[in-house]
């Protein structure tokens, strides 16, 4: 595929979101056992003194039985238990509270860190399934207007050790019976809190541990992992050499740079184009079909055309790469980030359908309980905790976003020329 130019941070005009990529001051999290690789584990072992093989067996207890407690490490010299617990798995994450929805099948977590940041976690039996949805930061840098984690701004980065409690907490609970039987978490989704890619180097660690074989790691499959993002280019291709076939998720929400820059205020940086070959690219080094998130918000981004612009766009860089899921926000009358009528959401998959897309609305567990990242529902922006400069910002989007409501006049035209650049190119 043809190298797409390298677009250039734009000029910002009048108040928008500012991205941030820097965390607020904070000391750092105790080291942790699986911040660390096996290997490095076992020689931190012999460098404080203990046999590597104990790095194995702690490592056991923890990653196949999701144990902390030394008490329950029998295999385990007795009089070494609770100095080994102490000194490789210092306490990271402490639990504030849980909120349950949709009938007990849904439990949100609010996580204190050592620091006092927070951060949540959400867990979701299905029939067949659990999955975990997490948090990689606290907070958020990329300030999408629409999102009450990215008003707040960023906090810091978690550590590899930190995304990676929120799973094993979770992994106990459920199957200790959280949901009224022993059920086990085989899926997780990196769309909590946070840009998971603008926290690479702990999030690909993380992804690490999650799928290496126990004593290295849980042992999960990279087919049940998923992480999103709102389009870090640059990212997205490193992810894509990791050798790690995790499915890619990108929360597009907009087909169209004029509409996107606005949405998503990393667009200003990487455009819709760019993203979609990156996208595509991570589809023919992984072969693992690549998510496309779309929020249908009313007469923001669900009109008919957008959904032929989306089509036009996907198709242009081949078939069957891409699955689009359309997510349904919660109606929240009065705001402008309010949910796309019946009519229209049937209209916006019937016109992706009939061109060749595979498409299926997202089911949007705890939405009653706020949404995650991606899902726009980040209860709508509560104006009371955003910052003067955001709430500038927002107030500068809603004015704008009235431009991008009307099809441009030459859209024949643009749906040709889309056709036309992309066809006959092959893939790099
Ligand atoms: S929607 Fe996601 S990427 Fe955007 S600000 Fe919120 S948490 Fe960050």
């Amino acid at each position: 595929m043809k190298k797409t130019k390298q677009v250039m941070p734009r000029v910002e005009q009048g108040p928008r979101p500012s991205l941030s990529f820097t965390e607020q001051r904070h000391g750092k999290p105790p080291r942790h056992l699986v911040d660390l690789s096996r290997s490095e584990r076992r020689a931190m072992f012999a460098n404080e003194g203990y046999s590597q093989f104990r790095a194995d067996q702690i490592s056991r207890h923890y990653f196949e039985h999701n144990c902390i407690d030394p008490d329950q490490m029998t295999d385990l010299p007795q009089t070494q238990r609770t100095e080994l617990a102490k000194t490789f798995l210092p306490q990271l994450i402490t639990k504030v509270r849980d909120q349950i929805a949709d009938g007990g099948t849904t439990i949100k977590t609010l996580w204190k860190l050592f620091d006092g940041a927070v951060v949540e976690s959400v867990l979701m039996k299905y029939p067949d399934r659990a999955t975990l949805c997490i948090s990689s930061q606290a907070g958020c840098g990329m300030a999408c207007p629409f999102c009450a984690t990215g008003q707040a701004g960023l906090t810091r980065n978690l550590t590899t050790a930190e995304i990676l409690e929120q799973l094993r907490y979770a992994r106990k609970a459920a199957a200790e019976g959280v949901f009224g039987e022993s059920v086990r978490v085989t899926n997780v989704v990196f769309m909590g809190m946070g840009e998971p890619l603008a926290n690479y180097s702990a999030v690909r660690d993380a992804l690490h541990r999650m799928v290496d074989p126990v004593p290295a790691g849980f042992g999960m499959s990279a087919r049940n992992i998923t992480v999103s993002t709102v389009g870090m280019v640059p990212v997205i291709k490193k992810l894509a050499n990791e050798g790690l076939p995790v499915t890619l998720a990108v929360s597009l929400h907009a087909p169209d740079d004029g509409l996107r820059d606005d949405l998503i205020p990393i667009n200003s940086r990487y455009k819709v184009g760019e993203l979609l070959d990156s996208a595509r690219h991570y589809f023919v080094r992984t072969g693992r079909r690549v998510s496309i998130e779309y929020a249908l918000i009313k007469d923001m981004n669900d009109h008919q055309w957008r959904a032929e612009l989306l089509a036009a766009e996907l198709n242009s860089r081949g078939r069957g790469w891409a699955h689009v899921n359309p997510i349904p926000l919660n109606p929240t009358p009065g705001s402008i980030w309010t949910a796309s009528t019946a009519a229209d959401t049937r209209t916006f998959v019937q016109t992706l359908t009939k061109a060749g897309i595979s498409t299926t609305i997202r089911d949007t567990r705890g939405s009653d309980i706020d949404g995650a990242c991606g899902q726009l529902a980040a209860e709508v922006v509560d104006r009371e905790h955003v910052s003067r400069r955001a709430a500038q910002a927002q107030a500068a989007v809603d004015a704008r976003i009235d431009a991008h409501r009307s099809e441009p006049q030459d859209f024949d035209s643009t749906l040709a020329a889309i056709a036309a650049t992309k066809n006959g190119e092959s893939d790099d």
